[in-house]
């Protein structure tokens, strides 16, 4: 009896996305707990396939602060690229991604409008504008657009 191929590419795909999962939840344990925090399930698809009007700019954006790479001076001084960690706008606080949009003085009215657009895909910040921390937020892609506005009227590019 012959057994065509393509009988075998469903069995096939199947053993190669359970490898692929066990491959995602060893590789938490040691690396990117960040971005495995953020994107609990493994994807099939980047989670920018379905949106049609996403720009490069955009999807850049986002994904820096997904995988947790961007240009924090935070960031940057613990990779060693520049000396100083404190945060360029208030000089205040180290300038981490979470300092520069949850917590910088610079840039209250701009939070306010944060707050105000999350509101919007009901995501509920508390008494003081104060949205849920950034890892949380990511893992909805309602707040994508308003925190994407938020970084381009304020630290402009990450
Ligand atoms: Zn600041």
């Amino acid at each position: 009896m012959h057994i065509p191929m393509t009988d075998f590419l469903q069995c096939i795909d199947q053993n190669i996305y359970k490898l692929w999962l066990e491959m995602w939840k060893k590789d938490q344990d040691i690396k990117g707990k960040w971005y495995g925090s953020i994107q609990e399930r493994l994807p099939v698809r980047p989670w920018y396939n379905q949106l049609k009007e996403a720009s490069r700019d955009f999807i850049t954006t986002i994904n820096r602060l997904r995988f947790g790479h961007n240009t924090a001076p935070s960031h940057l001084a613990r990779l060693g690229i520049i000396a100083n960690n404190i945060c360029p706008h208030c000089e205040l606080r180290e300038g981490t991604m979470e300092h520069l949009i949850f917590d910088c003085q610079n840039f209250l009215i701009d939070r306010l409008v944060l707050a105000s657009d999350l509101s919007d895909v009901k995501i509920k910040c508390d008494s003081s504008s104060r949205p849920p921390p950034l890892e949380q937020l990511l893992k909805d892609k309602n707040t994508y657009k308003p925190i994407y506005k938020y970084i381009k009227n304020t630290i402009k590019t990450i």
